[in-house]
């Protein structure tokens, strides 16, 4: 394949059969732009080995079915392979797509990795298999959600003045000195591989490089001093950061962490080696590097105890670090709380997530267009009115412009039905796609993030997202997605993601209608059923019950 090939296609002229077949191919192919995706010559989106397609045969194959797909077939992905293409009707999805699943008994990552290497499984991530993955943008609103949700609980509704502590700077995890410093805070992150810091730097979400750990550490106590909202990645091992704030008896207000723990062998780096002797030693001997990841791991966890004993806000984001140093005897690891039951819970029960939309035509006008729409729907929100501004004003686009904002049940109908009159009436100058993240409120079990500490015990219930893809596939969604593992690794999470197109016809209204209510309800019913009373009463006002 030539590399124009790859490009993803701009503007108002289809490649494909139709727009919604159109909305797949230059979504897969922006997952793996150079400017989105962390490592696309592997083919690898985000988090750790997280992929859009098995291998470049696959990919090669899919970008020519999505060519040739009519609008009545429905083209099957099984693990980042294309494997067929059957008959359906207009209304069906365009693309289903199933990742990484695994029967119960067999789930491990000894297993998977064992198919992995006879090139019969790949592992999907969230969005990076599911093709509507976004770029760091993509994160980074639900990132500043929590820190504004932690600092109305902790401090002063702002950060301003705390030093927040954290590492891992990849595909998401480099979100976080940005949405910190949106809200006004300090931000020192640790991360082992330069270039990812390089990286932050290029597209302004962070702001300085520091190679000392003590020079990093003693700006960052000054820029507190000084109230200054500044971020600085220190090329690190996290243990190594958090070592000498323990030695320096130095508290952070905050402290999480976003490296990939929930890969021992692609994702977490061991303390003690450098990037290019990690390499070497994964390559070589993958038993004893993901020991040495394991025993970094519990150790990370350790230290964060101690900080949390000594005052630090603690909580884990997601990548399941603290499972992991439980399975290596760390018996109080879950002794700080997961993001999701203490800040984001109460933003599920209320149907809200991560909806995101992209600009097909590859034009930012359109996105400001959206802007404009959502903006004018909601005129009472005053937290989105924030969120636009700022991210108008500070999220450089990566790829296709797109944008991410929190909707709950009932506005998320209402986003996509006004962008698809936009569409419809030439005020963009190609359709929409509409999407979210599987971190979403009706779309995944994982109880080690998403679902952890349910009210019920249901934390490890499956049958939700499967429910969930149903519901998107019977609703007419353009693509819908069933993955395994994502976020947390494999054994320790099912997830579904759907996505739809608004090209601005009558047909893609009643689909929108139907799929953008139905799948934030989900989420509503998912959580009244296992009794949360924010959830029971947005259920009541949206007449979701039986
Ligand atoms: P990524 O693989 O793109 O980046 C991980 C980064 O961590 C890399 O830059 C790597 O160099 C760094 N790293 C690994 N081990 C390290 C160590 N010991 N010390 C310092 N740096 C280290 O992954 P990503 O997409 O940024 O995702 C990070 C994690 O967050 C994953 O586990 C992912 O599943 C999880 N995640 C969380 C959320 C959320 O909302 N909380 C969302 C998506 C992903």
């Amino acid at each position: 394949m030539n590399l124009k090939e790859s490009q993803t296609p701009l503007g108002a002229t289809l490649n494909c059969k139709g727009w919604v077949q159109e909305a797949a191919l230059r979504m897969l192919l922006n997952n793996l732009d150079p400017a989105v995706a962390e490592r696309p010559e592997d083919l690898i989106v985000y988090g750790g080995r997280g992929k859009a397609a098995r291998n470049k045969e696959a990919l090669e194959l899919i970008i020519k079915a999505l060519k040739n797909l009519e609008d009545d077939e429905t083209l099957l992905i099984q693990s980042g392979k294309p494997v067929g293409v059957l008959p359906t009707h207009k209304d069906a999805p365009r693309v289903l797509i199933s990742n990484s699943q695994l029967v119960p008994k067999w789930a491990t990552q000894q297993h998977f990795d064992e198919l992995e290497d006879k090139g019969l499984i790949m592992y999907g991530q969230m969005t990076a298999g599911s093709w509507i993955y976004i770029g760091s943008q993509g994160i980074v609103q639900g990132t500043y959600e929590t820190y504004a949700a932690l600092a109305k609980k902790h401090f002063d509704s702002n950060l301003k003045g705390t030093l927040n502590v954290t590492a891992g700077l990849g595909g998401m995890g480099g979100a976080q000195p940005l949405a910190i410093t949106m809200n006004q805070g300090v931000c020192l992150a640790a991360d082992v591989e330069e270039w990812r810091i390089q990286k932050r730097l290029e597209t302004r979400y962070i702001d300085e490089i520091a190679y000392n750990i003590d020079e990093a550490i003693d700006k960052a106590l000054q820029y507190k001093e000084e109230q200054k909202a500044i971020s600085i990645g220190v090329v690190c091992n996290a243990v190594e950061l958090l070592q000498r704030l323990i030695d320096r008896n130095i508290v952070p207000d905050t402290l999480t962490d976003q490296t990939s723990a929930h890969d021992p062998l692609i994702g977490y780096f061991p303390e003690g080696l450098t990037v290019a002797e990690a390499a070497e030693l994964r390559e070589k001997n993958p038993e004893e590097y993901v020991k040495r990841s394991y025993a970094t791991m519990a150790k990370h966890v350790e230290q964060m105890l101690e900080l949390q004993r000594r005052g630090a806000i603690t909580f884990d984001y997601g990548n399941n670090l603290r499972g992991r140093a439980l399975e290596v005897g760390v018996k109080n690891a879950f002794d700080f709380p997961g993001f999701v039951p203490a800040y984001i819970r109460p933003l599920f029960c209320e149907g809200k997530g991560p909806f995101r939309w992209a600009a097909l035509s590859g034009d930012p006008q359109d996105i400001y267009e959206t802007d404009k729409v959502i903006l004018e729907l909601f005129p009472e929100n005053e937290s989105l009115k924030r969120w636009i501004t700022m991210a108008q004003e500070r999220i450089a686009f990566q790829g296709l412009p797109a944008r991410i904002c929190w909707l709950g049940q009932g506005e998320r109908e209402k986003a996509g039905l006004a962008f698809n009159k936009l569409v419809a009436e030439g005020k963009v100058k190609a359709p929409i796609v509409i999407g979210r993240d599987h971190l979403d409120t009706g779309s995944v079990a994982s109880p080690n993030r998403e679902t952890e500490a349910m009210l019920d015990g249901s934390d490890a219930v499956a049958d939700w997202p499967i429910l969930n893809a149903l519901i998107n596939t019977a609703g007419g969604a353009s693509w819908v997605s069933l993955h395994h593992g994502g976020g947390v690794g494999i054994g320790y999470s099912i997830h579904a993601g759907m996505v739809i197109v608004a090209d601005g016809t009558e047909d893609a209204a009643r689909r929108l209608k139907r799929v953008l209510h139905n799948d934030p309800a989900m989420g509503v019913i998912r959580h009244a059923d296992a009794g949360y009373d924010i959830a029971k009463d947005t259920l009541r006002k949206h007449r979701l019950g039986l």
